[in-house]
């Protein structure tokens, strides 16, 4: 058995390698996901052969813990910086004459993430350290093992322990996509993917970072058995066991070789996956570099060559306020057209209060905007020389700019919010909007302006009202047929099947997203268990941190919140989880006590429990002699797991636990095949 867990174990560390590494993959993501369920099966069933860096841990754990922190082998310094070619000449000129030999420069790609080093021991990840302060950093090796492109077992030649240097970066595909989602949450945009990298390195769910799919490129090994002299030999080498280096990566004999490269780099670096912002020059041979040695801060024989950001400068016209549908109120520049990046730039975004004030903003004044990569252009700053005649300093509003209720600033939080939640026309036209969506209530015919038209109208003043319109007042809309009309209306009944968790997501409660909604649908079942639970029952719940039980429990002790929920449920929308997802689905389970502890992968723990009690059993918290069986996921408390051993109390994976309740396993304490200690 343990030649099979380690042959399927060598097996997706290859497909991962070809996947990650090579970009080749050779088997398809449904082959990779079986085979992965395989070996998490097999090893649930034989917990003697855990290991800490098989493919299976590359998956998260649930475990919260601070991070400790650890000393560097070898300091971590930060670059030098420059930003012109001359600086470069200076560079190549002091390199020359402190070795008075020939000598080389690798060119690489400067990666806009956050630095890492890992340690590799006998072929496996020891050890994942951030830069800190460049003497000690953060242990992070359990966020780090989720990120695919970083191997956790090495092949080929391999030195028996080193270090390797990188950058763990996040992709722009993912950073869009995760501002998307924040956007439609109305919470502050993540500024660039080098903080969403380091933000999501340092949470401190291991599952959530591994959801959030980072990837990493290495540039630089140490070590005292390091394959070679040269550092790009080095690098092929780190190649071949497993590691993803860049393919930017040249070896230059010249000045005009290394300017060669900086300037097909800085326009092609756009077509790139990830964020890059300059060019590293290192001196290819390490002997070399000792000689050159170091300054106080940084190396002698490496040097960091930063990428103009693409500027522009404008003329700031005006500033207005946007607010949306949870009353945030987002600052907007409005500037004369200018050319940026190929495309017309007109506005761009001032982020929040903060912001404005650090600019020292005026009106009429010359700013800089920027776009580096980001979806919406910035102000960096003003050109004050240009500064002639002073217009008026650009503050903050104090009241909202739809309905004029006094502005609140929440403890913590950069966005200002208009308080006024069932009375400032963009919130409550933002809510219906969100309401309808496809991915909420799904009503079909309720564009933007169709409901502003029913506002206007005074035709609707709050959801519930969506449920009470009639055809022909509908109809009689200017733009809104008959045809349209009914079809809004049959859309309208059709969505009183929607189940509970999507119409929790469309209450549009602050921070409480499809996933959220799911988690607290599925955790107390009902409208009326939600409503009445206190803060401790909410926080409980998984992935339920304080700040979303606190936006829960504010909108529940809204007196309108209460009746708008009661109309709702009166016109037959769903408000708890469906019939036959609470009624008894059958008394497998019956007299049983279930202990749930692990990570799963087909179901969260909270859906595992409502099976439980579906099934009869009764959910428990802690393994005693009275304790039927543990159902076990992936990183099973150490502590559990004695005391099930020492009770004799036994496992059962996840696969089993379902095929239980599926009835394929009718008698599972007799017809029982799972493992046994
Ligand atoms: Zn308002």
């Amino acid at each position: 058995m343990k030649n099979t867990i380690e042959s399927l174990r060598r097996e997706l560390e290859q497909h991962n390698y070809n996947y990650y590494v090579l970009n080749s993959p050779t088997i398809s993501d449904f082959d990779f996901d079986k085979k992965l369920r395989e070996l998490q099966e097999l090893e649930s069933q034989h917990p003697e052969f855990f290991d800490p860096n098989s493919p299976t841990q590359r998956v998260g754990s649930d475990s919260v813990s601070g991070f400790e922190q650890v000393a560097h082998s070898y300091p971590m310094l930060s670059l030098g910086n420059t930003y012109s070619e001359g600086e470069i000449q200076d560079f190549y000129e002091r390199v020359r004459k402190g070795l008075n030999e020939d000598f080389e420069l690798v060119c690489e790609l400067k990666y806009d993430g956050t630095s890492i080093s890992l340690t590799y021991e006998n072929g496996a990840l020891v050890r994942a350290v951030t830069r800190g302060d460049g003497e000690k950093g953060d242990d992070v090796t359990a966020n780090v093992k989720t990120i695919r492109s970083i191997p956790l077992r090495l092949h080929g030649n391999f030195p028996d322990k080193f270090e390797i240097r990188g950058e763990i970066l996040m992709p722009w595909a993912v950073f869009d996509a995760l501002n998307k989602e924040r956007e439609e949450q109305e919470e502050q945009l993540l500024a660039n993917p080098r903080n969403a990298a380091s933000g999501t390195l340092k949470l401190q769910n291991s599952t959530i970072v591994a959801q959030r799919k980072l990837d990493a490129y290495l540039y630089y090994l140490l070590g005292e058995k390091l394959p070679s002299d040269l550092h790009s030999e080095n690098l092929k080498a780190a190649h071949t066991w497993g590691f993803k280096i860049s393919d930017a990566t040249h070896v230059c004999k010249t000045l005009p070789e290394v300017f060669d490269f900086i300037n097909y780099w800085d326009s092609e670096r756009k077509n790139l996956p990830v964020a890059t912002d300059g060019i590293v020059l290192k001196v290819n041979s390490i002997r070399q570099q000792r000689n050159l040695g170091f300054t106080a801060k940084s190396p002698r024989w490496a040097i960091a060559y930063k990428f103009q950001a693409e500027k522009a400068v404008t003329r700031l016209n005006s500033v207005s306020y946007q607010v949306g549908r949870t009353g945030a109120v987002t600052p907007v520049a409005n500037l004369d057209p200018v050319q940026l990046s190929g495309t017309t730039v007109k506005r761009a975004s001032l982020h929040n209060a903060d912001i404005i004030a650090s600019l020292d903003l005026h009106i009429g004044d010359m700013v800089f905007v920027e776009k580096g990569g980001e979806i919406i252009p910035k102000i960096t700053a003003v050109d004050f020389d240009a500064r002639i005649l002073v217009g008026d300093k650009v503050h903050f509003i104090k009241n909202c700019p739809e309905c004029g209720s006094e502005l609140v600033r929440i403890e913590g939080e950069a966005a200002h919010y208009c308080p006024n939640e069932n009375g400032c026309p963009p919130q409550i036209k933002g809510k219906m909007e969100h309401f309808v969506s496809r991915k909420a209530m799904n009503i079909d015919g309720l564009g933007s302006e169709t409901i502003a038209l029913l506002f206007e109208n005074k035709l609707i003043e709050n959801i519930a009202d969506i449920y009470e319109l009639k055809v022909p007042d509908l109809a009689r809309l200017e733009r809104l047929g008959n045809k349209s009309a009914v079809n809004i209306k049959t859309s309208c009944e059709a969505s009183k099947e929607v189940p509970f968790e999507r119409v929790l997501f469309a209450l549009g409660i602050r921070f409480v997203g499809e996933t959220v909604a799911k988690k607290l649908a599925f955790a107390f079942k009902k409208i009326g268990k939600i409503e009445a639970a206190t803060l401790e029952e909410l926080i409980a719940v998984d992935e339920i941190g304080e700040r979303i039980a606190q936006s829960v429990l504010k909108y529940f002790s809204d007196e309108r919140n209460i009746k708008l929920i009661n109309r709702l449920k009166q016109f037959g929308l769903q408000m708890q989880v469906s019939e036959d997802k609470l009624q008894p689905a059958g008394n497998a389970l019956s007299g049983l006590s279930i202990v749930i502890s692990g990570t799963f992968s087909k179901h969260s723990r909270d859906e595992y429990k409502t099976m439980i009690e579906q099934n009869g059993g009764k959910n428990v918290g802690s393994v005693s002699a009275k304790t039927s069986f543990i159902l076990a996921g992936e990183n099973m408390g150490p502590e559990k797991l004695k005391k099930a051993e020492s009770l004799g109390v036994k496992l059962v994976s996840e696969n089993e636990f379902l095929a239980m309740i599926e009835g394929e396993i009718k008698k599972p304490l007799q017809g029982f095949t799972g493992t046994l200690f």
